[in-house]
């Protein structure tokens, strides 16, 4: 077994350090000595040392590769729902700062979505969807409550097919709540949505990251709602902060806990920003502020907000705090990301891939079109069908496992993170295969710090049930299962190792 693929060290504090191992996502403690030896190799452990991992190797299932068994022997719906992303519209009313590099719509998008779609994504959804597997929707623009009229027809017809065949819909939809339409409440309510609200942290942070087209704030409509709807829809609804960290200051924890205080949100996630910085690479991408243009299209190269100077100390920071947000005076139920990553180790499961992205996860969009990604919408040599003809072409580029990649399927994290987001992957090399390293650092970080958290929790934390986070669509809809490892022998002496998961 090799360090860095096989197995990871991952020291987090001056006497112990957590190793991960690969190929079962066991997380073991280990004293810092032992810790240092099994870095350089298992082979230079001491000889008692070297003793306690081969009975680890025999008896906790080291060596049976369950995440890669489990990988290759995977069915493509196996994981995840069926998803279809509703392209609702491209108009938005907000002129967020940073809206240029989540990927809209680049111009081609210029309509909302007719009703003469909906025939099509339902029957879209009746070809592709396995038999009995759940499908899910995404409402998504610009903003969708802009096209409220299109949501509530959809959602009228998966209630007739689900009284029809059974059929189990889930309503997701990301909002920037600055809208209210007529029957919201009560549509959330009927159909328990689950609700994605684009919000950065407090008040400052907020009104200059996400603006008005008018140029005055956004916070205090975005508050307003909030409460209106989780007044008006109480449990029925599930709501989401969907933070975008771009600024320094205030700190990352901060600005959390801005919106923890509110006592409103369920669950958060929370997203590097991402700067464009000038030169480098070929993607030309105009700047964009609203519906102001900054730039023409040029080169530019991403920053990823989160592994700039003395942001990853930020982050750091936020999960050591991290476990005391579980209050039980607060709704707060977990940051989706990270507890998807704590799932797969304290229950022993698998990523099948980064998303589900042309697995399992289509967006369809106001002209016909059918993407394997939302962020890629406009770009017609990505989109794989139209909605009258449904699916026209095979796209197996969407499908590599990270076993099958040249850097990924060496990589420790890899069963964790799945191979990385195409798209990003795309923007920084121009092909969904080839790594972005920015992203995969990212991903590496993510994982490393979250694992040190894991490592550091208590025994209440770890056994907290994570059932609700196949609901949530977690990363892209990442494809997650069972990897069936071996339960562990508890009377077995495993010297100086302790097996936490
Ligand atoms: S993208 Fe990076 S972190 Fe993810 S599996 Fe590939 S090499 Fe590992
Ligand atoms: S994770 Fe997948 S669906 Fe999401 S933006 Fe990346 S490629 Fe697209």
């Amino acid at each position: 077994m090799k360090h860095g693929t096989d197995y990871r060290v991952l020291p987090f504090s001056e006497d112990t350090a957590a190793v991960l191992i690969t190929g079962n996502h066991r997380l073991l403690l280990a004293p810092a000595g032992t810790a240092r030896r099994l870095e350089s190799g298992v082979d230079q452990l001491l000889p008692e040392e070297r003793q306690a991992w081969e009975r680890l190797r025999a008896t906790a299932g080291f060596a049976d590769e369950a995440n890669r068994s489990r990988l290759a022997g995977s069915a493509l719906s196996d994981g995840s729902d069926f998803a279809v992303n509703v392209n609702l519209t491209n108009v938005c009313n907000l002129a967020c700062t940073y809206c240029f590099a989540e990927g809209g719509d680049y111009g081609r998008i210029t309509e909302a979505m007719g009703e003469h779609s909906i025939a099509w994504i339902f029957d879209f959804i009746e070809k592709n969807a396995a038999p009995g597997q759940r499908v899910r929707f995404e409402f998504f623009g610009g903003e969708p409550l802009a096209n409220f009229a299109v949501i509530e027809k959809i959602c009228e017809r998966a209630r007739g097919i689900r009284e029809r065949d059974g059929t189990e819909f889930v309503h997701r939809i990301s909002t920037n709540l600055t809208l209210m339409p007529q029957g919201i409440e009560e549509l959330f309510r009927a159909y328990r949505f689950i609700v994605s609200v684009s919000i950065d942290g407090g008040r400052e942070v907020q009104d200059a990251n996400r603006p008005s087209k008018n140029g005055k704030g956004s916070y205090d409509r975005i508050i307003r709602n909030l409460r209106r709807l989780r007044e008006a829809c109480g449990d029925g609804i599930t709501l989401v902060a969907r933070m975008t960290i771009a600024t320094a200051e205030p700190c990352l924890k901060d600005s959390v806990l801005d919106l923890w205080e509110l006592d409103l949100f369920d669950y958060f996630q929370i997203y590097p920003g991402v700067y464009p910085v000038e030169t480098g690479t070929k993607v030309p991408i105009a700047l964009t502020l609203g519906d102001r243009k900054l730039s023409e299209p040029q080169g530019i190269q991403y920053i990823n907000h989160f592994l700039q100077p003395g942001i990853v100390e930020q982050f750091k920071d936020f999960l050591v705090h991290y476990p005391r947000l579980f209050d039980p005076g607060n709704r707060f139920k977990g940051v989706l990301e990270y507890e998807r990553t704590v799932q797969m180790v304290t229950e022993g499961a698998t990523a099948l891939a980064f998303c589900s992205g042309g697995r399992t996860y289509y967006t369809h969009s106001p002209d016909g079109s059918i993407s394997p990604c939302h962020r890629l919408v406009g770009d017609e040599s990505f989109d794989v069908g139209t909605g009258a003809e449904g699916v026209t072409r095979e796209h197996p580029e969407w499908r590599r496992t990270v076993d099958e990649h040249p850097v990924c399927g060496a990589c420790w994290a890899r069963y964790l993170c799945g191979g990385g987001c195409r798209q990003e992957n795309h923007v920084a090399t121009g092909d969904v295969n080839e790594l972005n390293d920015e992203s995969c650092q990212y991903q590496l970080m993510l994982a490393e710090e979250v694992l040190k958290m894991l490592a550091r929790s208590q025994a209440g934390y770890r056994g907290q049930s994570r059932d609700r986070y196949d609901d949530l669509f977690v990363s892209c809809g990442r494809p997650v299962v069972p990897n069936g490892r071996p339960a562990l022998d508890a009377s077995t002496d495993f010297g100086a190792f302790q097996v936490l998961c």
